[in-house]
Order: structure tokens, then C-alpha cells, then sequence
């Protein structure tokens, strides 16, 4: 939790003229679209973060809670924010985020939705020495994509490890293309191999 507290506030500040950008679009979309931004603020703050950090690292404006796809119209569909706002909004309230809302969610609905989707993101990591199996986590119904996929796993495995490298097994392509890209970002390094039915990916991170 600590190390999470910590993190959130260095993003925060490495992040910060970026999420002023963010708030000022959302601002304009939410008074358009009679919506609302998540009220917690380090719930919303977080988001706008993710957001930021997502446009860094792919160069567009993806959703926060899912990885680039290898199908370019899905991508489209993803940008933030996404075609899926209206109907999830239906359906849980908020979107699958839970950074915009109807108008007139009340705080108990804000908190139901904010603890859906931690629960589909705080789930128990396949970690074994050093190895992350990402593989075989239930579908987001409307992307079909994995939740959480290979890079939220990534990044709930760095909140608390400590290794100077670490294996990562994915099932496809993309995925290693994703980790490549984070890594180029993030300045660690990163090799990759090919098997039958999988990839494996070394994350370096202290060289
Ligand atoms: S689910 Fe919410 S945060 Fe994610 S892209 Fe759609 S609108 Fe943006």
C-alpha cells in the first residue's frame, strides 16, 4: 500500500502538466454529455495519470484499462473516450473505468462501480520465480480482451517486486509488441522469444 502511495504521488508530479490536459478535455465532455468524473479524487487522479501515461507510451489516447489490440478498428474504438462510454454506463453506472458516470450517480453507485473494477484488477498474479504467466484471464465482453491483461499485470507485479529482471509468458504477438514498447518507455531492457504456443518476454530492469 505504501509503495502504491508512493508511486501515485511520483506520477503524479512527473505527470502533471499532462493530467491538467486531460481534466480540461474530460471537463468539456462530461458538461456536454451530462456525465460525471469519478468523485474520488485519487480514483479520477489516477485515471487521468493512466491516461497520460498510456498517450506517452503508445502516442494516442488509449483507455487506461486496456493494452493496444492488433485489430486497428477495436484501437479506434478504444480511444478515450471510448465507444463504450453510453452502454456501460447503462449497465454499471459508469463506465468500465469508473472515471465517467451518469450525472446523477449517487456516492454509493460511484463506490459499487470503483469496486467492480478493482476486483477484476486486483486478482491473484500467476508469479513464480521470477516468471508472470499471463495467460488465460476472462474476457472484457465488449473489447474481448483480457482483464487484467499482460501490461496491468506487469504493473501490479512492479508494486511490489523487487527483482533485477523478470520472465513474462503471453499468449500473443501484440502483447510482446505492448511490453516492447513500455520497456522502450520505461527504459528497461527487453528481449523476446517465440515459442508454439506462447512468447516469453525478459523485462531488465537494472542493468
Ligand atoms: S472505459 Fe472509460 S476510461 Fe476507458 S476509454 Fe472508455 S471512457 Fe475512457
Amino acid at each position: 500500500m505504501l509503495n502504491m502511495m508512493i508511486g501515485f504521488f511520483k506520477d503524479l508530479w512527473k505527470y502533471r502538466d499532462k493530467v491538467k490536459k486531460q481534466d480540461k478535455w474530460m471537463q468539456k465532455y462530461i458538461a456536454q454529455n451530462n456525465y460525471a468524473l469519478n468523485p474520488s479524487w485519487m480514483m479520477s487522479t489516477n485515471l487521468k495519470i493512466w491516461v497520460s501515461e498510456m498517450e506517452a507510451t503508445f502516442s494516442k489516447r488509449f483507455c487506461p484499462c486496456f493494452e493496444p489490440s492488433s485489430d486497428p478498428e477495436l484501437n479506434k474504438k478504444m480511444m478515450c473516450p471510448c465507444e463504450y462510454v453510453e452502454d456501460e454506463i447503462k449497465e454499471y453506472g459508469t463506465c468500465h473505468c469508473a472515471l465517467f458516470g451518469s450525472a446523477d450517480l449517487d456516492k454509493a453507485g460511484w463506490k459499487e462501480s470503483s469496486k467492480r473494477l478493482m476486483s477484476e484488477y486486483q486478482v491473484p498474479l500467476n508469479l513464480k520465480d521470477g516468471v508472470l504467466d499471463t495467460r488465460r484471464k476472462p474476457l472484457d465482453h465488449r473489447r474481448n480482451l483480457p482483464v487484467p491483461d499482460a501490461m496491468h499485470q506487469l504493473k501490479a507485479t512492479l508494486n511490489s517486486y523487487t527483482g533485477d529482471s523478470l520472465k513474462m509468458i503471453v499468449e500473443t504477438k501484440q502483447e510482446v509488441l505492448n511490453l516492447e514498447k513500455i520497456a522502450f518507455f520505461r527504459g528497461y531492457g527487453c528481449l523476446s522469444e517465440e515459442h508454439t504456443n506462447h512468447h516469453e518476454v525478459v523485462l531488465q530492469f537494472r542493468k
